[in-house]
């Protein structure tokens, strides 16, 4: 929460310099390919003969999170996972970051370190560098801009492009998750607004929580790929809900889909909750976001080298595209699949 009583110290006490030393101070380098980081005009990467790989994302105050409920390491941590994810879905591996900054007058340096102490904990677990960025105001609320840069072998990579009618339709992991996490967090946010003495309620949800609050990515996917001896033809993070990461697949690969309801994985606790506040389920699933598992889609061959992985369930099946993209309900009837994405409170 933001009123805390111990003193914090405010930005301009130390100045942007300032900050930025005691921001980056004590980063170690990890990989071969970050030959200099933070410290000059710019990074330098030698990346020999591997192909590299660029994504960036943008994360605002008030628009993608809330600070009432997400705590600023937890928030660090997210920045940086929810970019790796963009990576692992592309069959790439991560390995330097840049994260840039606008920071308004509210924030102290230590809800700084805090944010940082979560950017260098996803560092960790998921090898990569800080190697740069960019410190700067902001009138009202936090902006966070981060920028990853991967590696791939020459034939490695996975675009969206590449399914063809038969395949069929993975995805890993449980989905619906983080959405029914964010509504029960939002739910005990509206309650403690109204009365500030209410213990929140969130005991026996520690998995939606964590799913919403501190997700991972996908890096052990790339690995299991490899050790099932498969390479999928068309591969996509699940960060905006199935049915729209479904869409673009089939749009990119200039097909079809049929997929299938009861099907689609969800955990006990998605459910649980989604019960509980009335919504349905496969709302969650399909609607919801920042699941950031990998939806993907292998030849018919390789069913059998996945059929017994629990990491991965098949949902559906690749079609000519003149058959549309359907959703096949438990009931048998079809319906045309709308990419009613999550939007991330998007205000335009
Ligand atoms: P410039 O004036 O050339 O933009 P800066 O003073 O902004 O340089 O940055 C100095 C160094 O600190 C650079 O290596 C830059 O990449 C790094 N840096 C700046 N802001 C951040 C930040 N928020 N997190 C990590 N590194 C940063
Ligand atoms: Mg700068």
């Amino acid at each position: 929460m933001m009123n805390k009583e111990i003193k914090q110290n405010t930005i301009s006490e130390l100045g942007e310099f300032g900050l930025i030393e005691q921001l980056t101070r004590n980063i170690k380098l990890k990989n071969e390919s970050t030959l200099k980081g933070v410290g000059d005009d710019a990074a330098v990467l030698d990346y020999k003969n591997k192909l590299v790989v660029v994504s960036t994302d943008m994360l605002a105050e008030g628009i993608h999170f809330n600070l009432m409920y997400v705590p600023m390491k937890h928030l660090g941590y997210k920045s940086v996972v929810v970019n790796l994810s963009d990576i692992f879905a592309m069959n790439a591996s991560p390995r330097q970051i840049t994260v840039s900054i606008a920071l308004s007058s509210k924030f102290s340096t230590e809800m700084i370190e805090e944010l940082y102490s979560g950017i260098y904990l996803a560092c960790e677990r998921y090898g990569v560098d800080l190697i740069g960025g960019d410190t700067t105001s902001s009138l009202t609320g936090l902006i966070i801009s981060i920028t990853v840069l991967g590696e791939a072998e020459k034939d490695g990579l996975i675009y969206r492009n590449g399914a063809k009618p038969n395949d069929l339709l993975c995805v890993s992991g449980d989905l619906g998750g983080a959405y029914m996490g964010l509504q029960l967090l939002e739910r005990e946010n509206e309650v403690f607004k109204a009365n500030p003495g209410i213990q929140p309620q969130l005991e026996g949800y520690n998995y939606i929580l964590e799913r919403q609050l501190k997700p991972e990515a996908r890096n052990d996917i790339t690995e299991t790929f490899r050790k099932l001896g498969i390479k999928p033809t068309s591969m996509i993070d699940v960060s905006d809900g199935l049915s729209s990461e479904i869409m673009h697949i089939c749009k990119n690969s200039g097909v079809g889909c049929n997929l299938y309801e009861d099907k689609i994985p969800m955990d006990y606790e998605t459910k649980k909750m989604a019960e509980e506040l009335n919504i349905n389920p496969i709302v969650a699933a399909l609607n919801g976001g920042e699941d950031y598992e990998l939806l993907f889609t292998i030849a018919l061959s390789d069913y059998e080298k996945i059929k017994n992985d629990p990491d991965f369930t098949v949902i559906g099946h690749i079609t000519d595209i003149t058959e549309g993209v359907n959703l096949i309900t438990g009931g048998g009837s079809k319906i045309t699949l709308q990419a009613q994405g999550w939007n991330h409170g998007k205000i335009w």
